[in-house]
């Protein structure tokens, strides 16, 4: 089928009103002659206003350009149109012609580009932006490519590793893993993630420093892919958090300090009745399982008022501590403990150890102690320090509780004074095969 070249120029003018161009034709005398919709609404005049104008009046192109316009010319202007607006436009202008090559006028063509110089502008201002935010970030950034280089990086990231500037590194790193990693084993973790789960989310490492030292940072890292979707590298981003890692580690050694000073005595430096009464319930826990036998020995310094009152208060702390550091020492198996329990009275937990291995140890601590030959001469028993023991032993289990075992410590203390003192008096439970 054949168009007829009237239903071929409908056609066009219809794909023109609808691409709202602007479509204007003006007389071999430049006298206007056809301004459609789109020429109205860009350059502001109607149709009404334009009918026999000078088209040069009109459109930002000059006389001179319009008359001598021998083929399709291109301009690119910025314009105050009949509205007060300022437009960007594109506009393009042929000459008419007939088939005898006679001019009969000029046909121009107009686009409105106000919105995509905008875009182009605002592209570049959030470009402009984000290289600030890059350069001015307290946070490292860099390019790796696939080859381990860094191909670009940030000025905070130089600083935090050691360089001078952005380039130093980008010169000096071309293998990231093992030029930036202070710990090898975390590299690979690193660059496992990245190549297999695509990302790294909050990634703690030491990074080595240009001088060999390291500084702790959190890190991130992208993937990223070139123009024909190939990866070609990743993006990473490390943020300085040594302060932090100072902090915590400060905090967890004040902990520890605090923890370990809760369950020590001041004076003696050994546990406290604190850790005693723990380290017994956990025994006693312990021991309800087995069938083994367990023992306490409650220890107390004779006559020790008189002491104070014969030597003065600093001295008997001085014997208190002479006397806890040689109990300490009389005790040799790792689960075995022993605490100041109150006053100058002192305990030792011997878990899985029976009524005559108990007896073995009090008396080693009871012999110990007079041997220290501290000298107390209102002691009504010696001329030295001396202690009284209770010892007890019992089996776990059933309806006592530790606190009978030391009870029948207490007792067997009691009856330690009682008998002249300076000696240990085992006590054992009374049904101890149950
Ligand atoms: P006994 O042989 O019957 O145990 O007589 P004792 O004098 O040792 O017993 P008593 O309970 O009458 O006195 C205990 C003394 O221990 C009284 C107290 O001043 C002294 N004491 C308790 N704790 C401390 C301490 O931390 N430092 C000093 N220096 N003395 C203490
Ligand atoms: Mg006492
Ligand atoms: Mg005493």
């Amino acid at each position: 089928m054949e168009y007829k070249l009237i239903d071929r120029i409908l056609a066009l003018s219809n794909l023109v009103g609808h691409a709202k161009l602007a479509y204007v034709e003006a007389d071999s005398q430049l006298c206007v002659a056809s301004w459609n919709q789109g020429a109205q609404n860009l350059f502001g005049y109607s149709e009404d206003d334009t009918m026999g104008r000078m088209l040069n009046g009109l459109i930002p192109i000059n006389k001179r350009q319009l008359l001598n316009c021998k083929k399709t010319q291109l301009v690119t202007c910025s314009h105050m149109n009949n509205r007060g607006e300022k437009i960007q436009c594109d506009i393009f202008f042929t000459p008419i012609m007939n088939f005898n090559g006679e001019r009969l006028g000029v046909a121009v063509l107009a686009k409105d580009i106000t919105g995509r110089l905008n875009d182009k502008k605002s592209l570049m201002r959030q470009e402009r932006s984000l290289s600030d935010i890059v350069d001015f970030a307290p946070i490292g950034i860099y390019h790796v490519n696939m080859e381990g280089n860094v191909t670009s990086a940030n000025p905070e990231f130089a600083w935090m590793m050691g360089y001078e500037t952005a380039d130093a590194v980008t010169e000096a790193i071309t293998d990231f893993a093992t030029q930036v990693f202070y710990d090898p084993e975390k590299a690979e973790e690193f660059i496992f993630a990245i190549y297999e789960a695509e990302e790294v989310s909050r990634f703690r490492c030491r990074l080595k420093k240009k001088d060999g030292s390291f500084v702790w940072a959190l890190c991130y890292a992208k993937i990223t892919w070139n123009d024909s979707g190939r990866i070609n590298g990743f993006n990473g981003f490390s943020i300085d958090i040594s302060e932090t890692v100072r902090a915590e580690q400060g905090q967890k050694e004040a902990n520890e300090r605090l923890k370990m000073l809760s369950v020590m005595d001041g004076l003696t430096q050994i546990p406290n009745r604190r850790k005693f009464d723990e380290y017994l319930a956990s025994e006693w826990k312990r021991h309800n399982r087995s069938d083994a036998r367990m023992s306490v020995i409650l220890c107390d310094i004779d006559f020790f008022k008189l002491y104070n009152d014969n030597y003065g208060h600093q001295a008997g702390d001085a014997c208190l501590q002479k006397v806890a550091r040689t109990i300490n020492d009389c005790i040799h198996r790792p689960a075995d403990l022993a605490a100041r329990y109150g006053g100058e009275e002192f305990a030792v937990i011997l878990p899985n150890t029976d009524a005559k291995g108990a007896m073995v140890v009090s008396e080693r601590v009871r012999t110990a102690i007079e041997n220290l030959r501290l000298e107390h001469d209102k002691s009504a028993v010696c001329d030295y320090v001396t202690l009284s023991s209770g010892v007890a032993t019992m089996l776990p289990g059933g309806n006592d509780s530790a606190d009978a075992l030391v009870g029948l410590a207490d007792k067997g203390l009691y009856e330690a004074k009682e008998n002249g003192r300076n000696q240990s008096i085992l006590k054992r439970q009374r049904y101890p095969d149950k």
